[in-house]
């Protein structure tokens, strides 16, 4: 299911985010932010177990967080989602996979992962900045269901529909967050329009 974010400031961020004079400096930051953002949306249902607290005051009735969060970048354009949402969620753990494609088959592969060991209980946000085909963020999601993920939620900043209805399709108990979804993919696999690689727009690189 998608949910395509919609607020003032995550609209702006991502402007930001599309132009192409942002230089990575600017881009870093912003992505940053725009997770952050997106992350104090995405956990609006997140479990609360009701404690007792004391105040300098008085003894307080109040909630705290229920559940263990994992986020896991999918590498490398994932990191720079990671520290605007552990600055939201410090008890996050973080794990990681790298994903390439296959020369012969095209298919995605996964030449890295780890991940903490609490995956069955927790609710895990799998972090990749942009969802073109799919194909990649569809096999992450895969793998962590393999090692016994049951609740997920795709964070991606800008989408294709292309990726939003492969995912709908492949993994349809996974929620999808977008801060913006965007026309189509062009013939080399690039959102349209997009904001560029977001690997080499993060880290400098061309
Ligand atoms: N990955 C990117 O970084 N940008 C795109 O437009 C598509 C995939």
């Amino acid at each position: 299911m998608l949910i395509l974010l919609n607020h003032p400031l995550l609209t702006h961020k991502l402007t930001q985010l599309r132009r192409k004079e942002t230089g990575t400096k600017d881009f870093r930051d912003t992505l940053k932010e725009i997770a952050g953002l997106m992350a104090y949306e995405i956990t609006r249902d997140l479990p609360v177990k009701a404690i007792k607290i004391e105040t300098p005051m008085a003894t307080c009735e109040t909630n705290e967080l229920a559940c263990d969060v994992v986020l896991v970048p999918v590498l490398r354009a994932g990191l720079g989602m990671v520290d605007g949402i552990t600055n939201l969620i410090p008890s996050a753990k973080v794990g990681h996979i790298g994903m390439s494609r296959d020369h012969k088959t095209l298919e995605p592969m996964t030449y890295y992962s780890k991940f903490p060991d609490n995956l069955s209980q927790a609710i895990v946000m799998v972090l990749d900045p942009m969802l073109a085909t799919g194909g990649s963020s569809g096999e992450a999601i895969q793998v962590l269901k393999d090692k016994g993920a049951k609740t997920i939620k795709l964070v991606c900043v800008v989408g294709a529909p292309e990726g939003v209805r492969k995912i709908e399709n492949d993994h349809p108990d996974v929620q999808i967050f977008l801060a913006g979804l965007d026309k189509n993919l062009n013939e080399s696999g690039y959102i349209m329009p997009g904001l560029g690689d977001a690997g080499d727009r993060l880290f400098g690189t061309t």
